[in-house]
């Protein structure tokens, strides 16, 4: 008989427990997606993800299709969609991998549900994640709090991969009467997606040689060039993952062939510095599946208390658009505006501004990365801008907020970065170029603002926000 393997965000042939055991025990497979984002509202995937996912669903079709497949897509919902394929199909099972964002599990819960009821099997598999998150838990039995008891505890569960298995022979299924891919309408209508075609190459192909350059490349100095984002120093594989066209678990074989080629000995830190990063990806995944609340609210609820400021249009737009007068701040919102991505430390600088220097709620900055990253993912975008603002588990505590001058003079020190991002400021003396409010006359010069805040009496307003909710 034929089973439906029902893609979402897996979107590769490789490496996938899900088409890997629908092809073991069934004659044939029918790819399926289904176009359903208000199903995952209030978290729907914004402008960048929509972009990425256009091209990633034409690349996993154009590879189904080099194999005899195709990929066949409908609108949703979901449960409708499903009854009327596995019915149009004669289908007798549905496939398909875990999601853990809260609205996801719901709408999981009930295709199941529908399918079951009329005699269809359901198997639900793990493909994006090392650990399930109720795998990993204290000795009491309960989720983690906190990053290095959690990992920890994973990390001594992670056996050296063991090779890919050789995939079972797969047969496809066809079916007339999907939706061509553009009926989604994923793609920008006015073109603003230049910066995203040059930076990225979405689909399990690109994902494959951005981890073989990777791994190749920056893996070596990984732990001492991560904090970098004047270098090329981390691997960029973020919208990969979230988008499953490459899973963690291949991304540790692949560390671990390195690690064999060139020698423990070199290579060891760096790849124990990296599995710590995807080791990250996994805690966060924990916290949004244990406290399912936290992409709306604190997940420390003292918080709730907190006074923060008034968001007004202005000083948001300021912010989103690179135009606050921290060249450090700035860059990183033009590099997010123009290529979807931005560097870790940067996200946590811009972070730290928002909530601390504009003392403004850190949901206004999730929503603005969740509609520009490529790699807007809820379980590390909640964790991120949590932990930034200290509202989180495990988080920087609030009181310690970020000097952006003195971050962007540690991590970007021959301002490379900011003159990458900030032409107005290209011909800036070095030791302006991070402050240039120190010379007006170079500001008046450049066209660049000055800055929207005082830094030193905004740290003080905000500690003082924070102490007096500490105090009540
Ligand atoms: P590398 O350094 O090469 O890391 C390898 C992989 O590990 C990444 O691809 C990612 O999957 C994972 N990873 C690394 N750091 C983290 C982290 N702190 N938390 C969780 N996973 C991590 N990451 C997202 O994937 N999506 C988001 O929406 C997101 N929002 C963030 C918001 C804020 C405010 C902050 C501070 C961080 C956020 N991050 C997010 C985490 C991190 O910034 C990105 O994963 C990283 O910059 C991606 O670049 P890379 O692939 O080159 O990272």
């Amino acid at each position: 008989g034929t089973a439906i393997v029902w893609f979402r965000r897996d979107l590769r042939l490789e490496d996938h427990p899900a088409l890997d055991a629908a092809a073991a025990a069934h004659e044939r497979v029918l790819p399926l997606y289904v176009h359903a984002p208000e199903e995952e509202a209030p978290w729907a995937p914004g402008a960048a993800s929509r972009w990425w996912l256009h091209r990633s669903l034409a690349a996993l079709d154009g590879a189904l299709r080099e194999r005899g497949g195709a990929l066949h897509l409908r609108r949703g919902p979901s449960v409708q969609a499903l009854l009327a394929v596995a019915s149009a199909a004669n289908a007798e099972a549905v496939y398909w991998h875990r999601l853990y964002e809260p609205a996801a599990r719901v709408r999981d819960a009930e295709v199941e549900a529908s399918l079951r009821a009329v005699g269809i099997v359901t198997h639900a598999h793990n493909g994006a994640l090392l650990f399930e998150p109720w795998e990993v838990a204290t000795g009491k039995g309960e989720p983690y709090r906190v990053f290095t008891p959690f990992w920890r505890g994973a990390r001594v569960r992670l056996r050296p991969a063991a090779p890919s298995p050789a995939a079972p022979p797969r047969r496809w299924a066809t079916l007339a009467g999907g939706l061509p891919l553009h009926a989604f309408g994923l793609l920008p209508r006015i073109a603003w997606d230049d910066g995203l075609r040059a930076a990225w190459r979405p689909g399990e192909a690109g994902a494959r040689e951005a981890l073989r350059t990777f791994c190749e490349g920056a893996l070596s100095a990984y732990a001492g060039q991560r904090d970098r984002p004047d270098r090329r120093g981390t691997s960029r594989l973020s919208p990969h993952l979230h988008f499953g066209e490459l899973s963690p678990r291949q991304v540790v074989r692949a560390l671990e062939d390195g690690a064999r080629r060139h020698g423990r000995a070199r290579l060891g830190e760096a790849v124990e510095a990296y599995l710590r990063e995807i080791g990250w990806r996994e805690f966060a995944h924990h916290l949004l599946y244990h406290f399912p609340q936290t992409p709306e609210a604190n997940l420390d609820a003292s918080f709730d208390a907190f006074a923060w400021a008034e968001p007004d249009a202005e000083t948001l737009a300021r912010w989103q658009r690179g135009r606050t007068g921290v060249p450090i701040v700035d860059a990183g919102m033009r590099e997010l505006w123009t290529t979807g991505w931005m560097h870790n430390r940067v996200r946590m600088i811009v972070a730290s501004f928002l909530t601390k220097n504009l003392r403004l709620h850190w949901r206004h900055g999730a929503r603005w990365f969740w509609d520009t990253l490529v790699d807007a993912d809820l379980a590390n975008n909640t964790q991120g801008w949590q932990w930034s603002a200290g509202t989180g588990a495990d988080a920087a505590p609030y009181f310690r907020i970020f000097n952006p001058v003195a971050q962007a003079r540690k991590f970007d020190p021959e301002g490379a970065y900011v003159r990458r991002w900030i032409p107005e400021l290209a011909e800036a003396p070095p030791e302006l170029l991070h402050e240039p409010w120190r010379d007006a006359a170079l500001l008046a010069r450049s066209g660049y603002p000055p800055p929207m805040v005082d830094l030193k009496t905004s740290r003080v307003a905000a500690l003082a926000a924070w102490q007096r909710m500490r105090g009540r």
